[in-house]
């Protein structure tokens, strides 16, 4: 089974969206395997968002994850890692689908809400970043059999 890394960024807790985007998940189909409130260290931000350290808007952005609590989670399933992406909408709100998240709960690209990773390289980069692995809590879901086929 895959797994992906995703966070609720400092927008998304203050707004009180915790609750609603972990449901969206949830309801998915997906299994919550790693969950965590925690603020961000700048090394942590720096080195998550390394692949944009040139980038003009970097330094607002690690100021912004670091400016208040996060909720990092790790999530399993079939095809978990495109199809959290596809949940969570485009980079940019105002280019996002209306029934993803950053469509539906989100403005501007520098408060989009949420984070997922965008690879199988980067998800397993980025759990091993946030998670150690006695963090991850493997099982087995009672409905597996009535959301797989097999
Ligand atoms: P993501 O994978 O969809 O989150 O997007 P990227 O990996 O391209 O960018 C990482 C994060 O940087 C985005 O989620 C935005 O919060 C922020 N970001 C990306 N592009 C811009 C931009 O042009 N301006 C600003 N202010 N922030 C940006
Ligand atoms: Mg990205």
């Amino acid at each position: 089974m895959e797994r992906t890394f995703l966070a609720i960024k400092p927008d998304g807790v203050q707004r009180g969206l915790v609750g609603t985007i972990i449901q969206r998940f949830e309801q998915k189909g997906y299994t919550l395997v790693g969950l965590k409130l925690m603020r961000v260290s700048r090394e942590l931000a720096e080195q998550h968002y390394g692949e944009h350290k040139d980038k003009p808007f970097f330094p607002g952005l690690v100021n912004f994850i670091t400016s208040g609590p996060v909720v990092a989670m790790v999530w399993e399933g079939r095809g978990v890692i495109a199809n959290a992406r596809k949940l969570i909408g485009a980079t940019n709100p105002l280019n996002a689908e209306p029934g993803t998240l950053r469509g539906d709960f989100a403005v501007d690209v520098g408060r989009n809400v949420i984070h997922g990773s965008d690879s199988p390289e980067n998800a397993e980069r980025e759990i091993n970043l946030w998670f150690q692995t006695q963090e991850l809590v493997p099982w087995e879901p009672a409905l597996t059999s009535w959301v797989y086929e097999m």
